[in-house]
């Protein structure tokens, strides 16, 4: 049995391969819970101890009563902003596109729920494309552990040794690494950039995770390459440079929620929608097309099997 840290610091019971104790404590734990109407119990060893059905509960389609140990292996996301969000894979925390601070021209216009020191101990951190708002070396230069793996788009990997950081690894679409167990794979993307997606597979789950590309052909071939994708992270805003004629360099709302019938997610989720260049770059550099509201009636009309869950910043989902 191990112990993981919570992003909010809770220090929880995380159940290993001992069947026997695993199930033992679980009964346990879910017997005091019902007894005591509570969600979870803090011990005399200051653990916080969750049982089966509030890990569970509001999370799955799955009924907890249907009582497997799978409840047990969890994966949780929490949008951080934008498109910079961790996943916790039972305890091994992927953190994506970092961004933390703003300047003149680049506003996430949400909150952002983590700072570099409030971050939880991070086992991967990728990076999609090297633009401010999805690789913001400057302020995620203050993480401590240098030696976190650091996986980025080909070519943007000097940048990541520049700034300290020891263990980074660059990718093309299709070419792959695995970092503290957890596999992550390059799949294409287009932008105003180079610019990768990633699969990114551990504690059973494979979790599709989209930067800010354009809804392009090739993203056709993730789902041959992974038919089982149980959440995916697609922007939506369908940015346009108003000073190139109005290109768009981002996929939007109808375009994500038309890929969902293509990648078969079982939840999706929006990211890149409240972004904003302020007063004045909104009206004469930038427009946007897409919200999160747009997103998820795309999903309802092109693909009813997929769940679309709209997170605030900070607010978590666990998948089961
Ligand atoms: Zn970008």
């Amino acid at each position: 049995m191990a112990m993981r840290v919570t992003p909010h610091g809770a220090r929880v019971l995380n159940c290993g391969p001992s069947a026997t104790l695993l199930t033992l404590t679980t009964k346990l734990t879910t017997w005091m819970c019902r007894r005591s109407g509570r969600k979870s119990l803090a011990c005399p060893m200051g653990f916080l101890v969750v049982p089966l059905t509030a890990r569970a509960a509001g999370t799955s389609s799955r009924s907890p009563d249907s009582d497997s140990q799978e409840f047990l292996v969890t994966t949780t996301l929490t949008r951080v902003t934008h498109a910079c969000a961790l996943l916790d894979f039972d305890g091994q925390q992927v953190l994506t596109d970092p961004w933390f601070s703003e300047k003149p021209g680049y506003h996430p216009g949400e909150p952002v729920a983590f700072t570099p020191a409030t971050l939880p101990p991070l086992s991967a951190v990728l990076a999609s494309h090297d633009h401010y708002d999805h690789y913001d070396l400057n302020a995620f230069s203050a993480y401590p552990d240098k030696d976190v793996p650091f996986v980025v788009k080909r070519g943007m990997g000097q940048k990541a040794r520049q700034a300290g950081f020891t263990r980074v690894t660059e990718l093309e679409p299709w070419e792959a690494v695995t970092v503290n167990g957890i596999g992550i794979t390059a799949a294409p993307a287009r932008h105003g950039v180079p610019e990768i997606t990633f699969v990114i597979q551990a504690a059973g789950k494979t979790v599709f995770f989209g930067g800010d590309t354009l809804r392009i052909p090739e993203l056709d071939e993730v789902p041959t390459r992974f038919p089982s994708i149980d959440l995916a992270l697609l922007p939506v805003n369908g940015l346009q440079i108003r000073l190139a004629l109005n290109r768009q360099v981002v996929m939007n709302a109808e375009q994500a929620g038309e890929y969902c019938a293509v990648l078969h997610p079982r939840i999706a989720v929006p990211i890149h929608y409240m972004f904003t260049a302020g007063p004045v770059g909104d009206r004469l550099l930038l427009k946007y097309d897409g919200t999160p509201e747009r997103f998820q009636a795309a999903v309802a009309a092109h693909a009813p099997g997929t769940e679309a869950k709209v997170l605030a910043p900070g607010e978590p989902l666990t998948l089961t």
